[in-house]
């Protein structure tokens, strides 16, 4: 047992990898390369996965070892947790939110009965409602009338889209910029709905690390682009308000997928087409 270390005790335990805990239980061909990556990726593509493992079953012929690549659920069959909500379920989630809000008020030490106070437990939770509302929608509902054929081989670049979140660890907003390319494959995703998937992912208890992921990976698997460059900067307010208070600290991510990760010209163009400093 001791001899058999996963693939994630080895990332969970390095810094720079730390985001590589999303990728559980991949195989040693990975891990090698992974070691060898810049620290500029923090993700590790989905199409470079998969193209890996196409490459080696053909030229090594050792079918045994690539056949455990395996792909992580798809980000498009993922069912939205609200997905289904009726609007009498929606108004019980509403209510039973209010109940806590009005705990939570009592237990500060707050009085919940005092004028200023009365609405707050239900205004909050419609709040909080509002706030996690890309519970509601699944991401190939987002995409499913927004996928085109054209034969543009140009690079396309969303940027500087506005995000709002809320950090899982503290439930308190993190909020920033999200910048989106990709590279065309013969399909383009209609413009604003790169700016819908942003949205529904980022309206969720989030880690910026996983959003930032999230993001990539959808339009990945939406329209199987030569590759994608997501790159999301934020203020985290459980870091200014709370413990460090570094007022004016970003967390940048970034997730590079397909071309974005392998050739530095075509994450160049990205970077400098989007305004974005290398870092
Ligand atoms: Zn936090």
């Amino acid at each position: 047992m001791a001899s058999q270390q996963s693939d994630d005790d080895i990332f969970v335990d390095s810094p720079t990898n730390k985001h590589h805990r999303f990728f559980p239980s991949s195989p040693k061909l990975i891990t090698m390369k992974r070691d060898q990556e810049s620290t500029f990726d923090t993700v590790t593509p989905l199409t470079r996965q998969m193209k890996s493992s196409s490459i080696s079953a053909s030229e090594s012929g050792d079918n045994e070892r690539t056949t455990p690549l395996r792909r992580r659920p798809s980000v498009l069959d993922e069912k939205a947790l609200r997905e289904t909500d009726t609007k009498t379920v929606r108004d019980q989630r509403i209510q039973a939110i209010t109940r806590s809000y009005q705990g939570i008020l009592d237990s500060i030490g707050e009085d919940s009965t005092r004028q200023g106070l009365l609405k707050t437990p239900k205004r909050a939770a419609e709040a909080l409602v509002f706030f996690t509302k890309g519970y509601e929608q699944s991401i190939r509902d987002v995409v499913s009338d927004a996928i085109f054929d054209e034969d543009c081989e140009n690079m396309v670049v969303v940027k500087e889209i506005d995000i709002y979140s809320l950090c899982e660890h503290h439930m308190v907003p993190f909020f920033g910029k999200v910048s989106v390319g990709y590279l065309p494959n013969k399909r383009v995703l209609g413009l604003s709905k790169i700016a819908r998937i942003v949205e529904v992912f980022s309206r969720r208890l989030q880690v910026q690390e996983r959003l930032t992921r999230q993001i990539a990976e959808a339009i990945a698997e939406a329209i199987e682009p030569r590759g994608v460059a997501v790159i999301v900067e934020c203020q985290h307010m459980c870091m200014i308000m709370r413990g460090a208070q570094k007022v004016n600290s970003r967390t940048t991510t970034s997730a590079m997928l397909g071309v974005f990760r392998e050739d530095p010209k075509t994450r160049e163009e990205f970077l400098s087409l989007g305004g974005i400093k290398p870092f």
